[in-house]
Formats: C-alpha cells, structure tokens, sequence
C-alpha cells in the first residue's frame, strides 16, 4: 500500500452519457444520462485509491470505462502514459489484460453451470497467449491457492460455496491474467459484515504480494478507510473532494463528504456523543437533470446564490494541509472549510450541524 510518484493511470475529463431515448419504433433521443460527468484522477503504482459515493452516482460507470468494457463519451484514461480509450484490436486486448475488474456481486458474477475451475481460468479462453494450454490447470490450482482456497475445489459449482469464498474466485480469475491494476466495484457489498474484512485483507495481502494498483469501490466510506491511500469522493457524476485518506477522514473540507461521514457509525461511545450529525435534506437528483452550477447545492445547507451559477472547480482550498500535487487536498466548493465530523479528544466547541 505505499505509493509511489510515477502514475499508472491518468484519468482526465472522463465524461459517460448515455443516450435516454423514448419511443419502441422510432427511438428518439430526448435527453441524456450524465452518469459520468467529468472525473479526473491519478493512481499511483502500489497504490490504492478508494472511489466512495450513493448508489447511482457513477462509480460502476467509471470502473467499466477504466476496463474498457465501455468507451467514453470524452476525455482519457493513460495506462503508463498511453491513452487507451482510443486504441482498438490487438493493442486494446494487450492493455485489457493489465487492468481487470472484481465485480460487486459474487452471487450473480460467477456462472452456475461452470465449474470453479473453468471460471477462474476463463480469461485463458479470451487470452489464449496468456497461459499455454498444457499449463493452465497447474495455474488455476495456484491461483486458488493465492485466494486462499483449496485447489482441489476446481471441479466444485459456485454454489457449493459461501459468499466470501465465491468472492475469493472472482478474485482469483481477476488475478489469472497477472494484472498490474485491480478495479475492484464495491467488492464486499454483498457480503456479511463478518466476511468482509476477511476478504478486504486477502485483497491487501495480494496487493502487497504482487504489487497491484487498485480502484477500489465502495458506498460507505468506513469500507474503503482501511485499505485506502487516497480517497475520491463522488456525486452525481463528479469526484466532489479528493485527498489522502488521513485527509479526507480527519479534515472532510466538502459539505457531501461531511455528511456521509457524519453518516459513518462510531464504535466509540464517546466519540458518538459529541459528533455531529449533518442529515442531508432531499433526494439525489436525477443524472438525467442535473442541476446548474454546484450539483450538490439541492441538498446542501450552505449553498447560496453563486453556486447555482458557478461551477465549482475541484481545487486545492487555500490555507489546507496540502499544496498541489497528485496526492493534494482538493474540494470542488465554493464554500469548503474544515469541519470536525467526529470530534478528537476534547470536546467540540462549534454548533451541531442541521437537523
Ligand atoms: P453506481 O455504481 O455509483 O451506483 P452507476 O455507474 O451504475 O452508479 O450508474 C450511474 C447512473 O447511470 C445511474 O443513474 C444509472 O441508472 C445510469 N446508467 C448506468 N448504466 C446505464 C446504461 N447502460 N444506460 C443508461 N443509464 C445507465
Ligand atoms: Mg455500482
């Protein structure tokens, strides 16, 4: 998990829309879904950058346009400087064997009717240069061995096993191809509250095993805390706060970000007396309306006149704990100021938040 300067991946005005038509004969084009709405980021090799948001804010979105199971609307995403948003046949399939998905659901991810062994080792099929056939069988026992399996279960159905063992082999057949990024969507959703750190520290034993960047999902920021260099904060389409985990934990600058740690149960009893509570008023807007300038001003308690008219850009606050850099602080408020979500030793002196 320590990072290293050089990216491997450059995120850069990452934008998906999807058509939203009407009609069955004659489809029309009436609007858009912006589920993607201009994104940038950078993961560093060795790196963990953890992408936090509600449901329906793009996070799947970016983690298939980052596999390219979908192309971009606009803008671009550098593999060790190369964009791969604009290669195509042999060269696309070289870059898609580099940075591979682990998918959210465990249950419907993996097909029934295939054996363990004929799942974890179906990337073989894709990518036959990747492994020669005679040596397959020995590398699908090893790779489920790595997860932490038995490698006589080849021959077993999905079925036959538990939620976090299932995760374990789509772990394995994400790692069959010798990736060098794992993006990993909201990997322990599914999963029972007792499995999912199990599987979080088999995920960060193998990063540090074999050197893996990841993108790692979440929708609640307590998943992504442990695992995380750095964190991404999404709304509506958009990365909305960004920092190094300690950063974005300790000294939440953007509004959103505030409330949905306020959200973030505290075991400590104490701590949770004192913390406050930001409830947020109002639902998600829709990714097909959103709203003029700060996209998140609809349910934010400082919004005013300018952020229904500028956008805010996603910047380095003046005065913050970091400067400028990949790894920098950065908020897109025009209002962003520090506020103690979960109080530190000594009692908070400022007022409790609305609601
Ligand atoms: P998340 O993973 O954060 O829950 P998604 O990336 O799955 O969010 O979806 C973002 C938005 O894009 C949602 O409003 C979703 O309904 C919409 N969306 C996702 N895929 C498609 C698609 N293929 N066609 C139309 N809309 C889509
Ligand atoms: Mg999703």
């Amino acid at each position: 998990m320590t990072a290293t300067t050089e990216p491997i991946l450059e995120v850069s005005g990452l934008v998906k829309h999807y058509p939203l038509t009407r009609g069955v004969l004659f489809k029309r084009q009436v609007g858009a879904v912006r589920a993607v709405d201009g994104v940038d980021f950078t993961l560093g090799t060795g790196e963990t950058l953890g992408i936090v948001g509600e449901s329906g804010c793009g996070k799947s979105t970016v983690a298939k346009l980052l596999c390219n199971l979908e192309r971009p609307t606009a803008g671009s995403i550098r593999f060790k400087g190369e964009d791969i948003t604009r290669l195509s046949g042999r060269a696309l399939k070289a870059v898609r064997r580099n940075i591979q998905m682990v998918f959210q659901d465990p249950y419907t991810s993996l097909n029934p009717r295939m054996t363990v062994g004929d799942i974890v080792g179906e990337p073989y099929d894709i990518h036959p240069e990747a492994a020669p056939k005679g040596d397959r069988r020995r590398r699908v026992r090893e790779l489920l061995d790595v997860v932490g399996l038995d490698p006589d279960y080849v021959n077993r159905y999905p079925h036959q096993f538990s939620g976090g063992q299932r995760q374990r082999i789509g772990i394995a057949r994400g790692l069959a191809l010798r990736p060098e990024i794992i993006v990993a969507d909201e990997p322990v959703s599914a999963l029972d509250v007792s499995v999912q750190a199990q599987v979080i520290n088999l995920l960060a034993r193998l990063q540090s095993e074999f050197g893996l960047s990841y993108v790692f999902i979440a929708h609640d920021l307590s998943i992504v805390r442990h695992i995380s260099d750095r964190v991404a904060v999404m709304y509506l389409g958009r990365i909305v706060e960004t920092g190094r985990d300690t950063e974005i934990y300790d000294h939440p600058t953007h509004p959103y970000t505030q409330a949905l740690l306020s959200a973030v149960p505290v075991p400590d009893p104490a701590a949770r007396e004192h913390r406050e509570r930001i409830i947020l008023t109002g639902d998600v807007p829709s990714p097909t309306d959103i709203p003029s300038g700060c996209r998140f001003r609809t349910r934010c308690w400082k919004a005013q006149e300018r952020c229904a008219r500028e956008v805010p850009a996603l910047a380095v606050p003046a005065a913050f704990h970091d400067t400028s850099g990949p790894a920098a602080h950065a908020s897109a408020c025009h209002f962003a100021e520090e506020r103690q979500v979960v109080p530190p030793e000594e009692p908070q002196l400022h007022g409790n938040g609305p609601g």
